[in-house]
């Protein structure tokens, strides 16, 4: 009885293991894709502190991209 329950267990586990695989597996084909040249999002850096962020997430200015509204204002009084 006791083996039992550890095969159940063994399964479990390699089952959970598998299905972990299955989703890296699934999310590796995009990142393949950032690396040919297709990113997802395009990245723009700070004018003031030049740290990259996405555009979407980026503040425009008229110098360019600000990554917070307090750089923005540092920059462009
Ligand atoms: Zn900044």
């Amino acid at each position: 009885m006791k083996y039992l329950l550890v095969i159940i267990l063994a399964l479990v586990v390699l089952w959970l293991w598998r299905s972990n695989r299955r989703a890296d597996q699934q999310e590796t084909p995009p990142r393949r894709d950032a690396a040919a040249g297709k990113p997802a999002t395009e990245m723009v850096a700070c004018a003031v502190c030049a740290v990259h962020l996405p555009r979407s997430e980026a503040l425009p200015g008229g110098q360019g991209f600000y990554c917070s509204d307090t750089h923005r204002r540092q920059a462009e009084p």
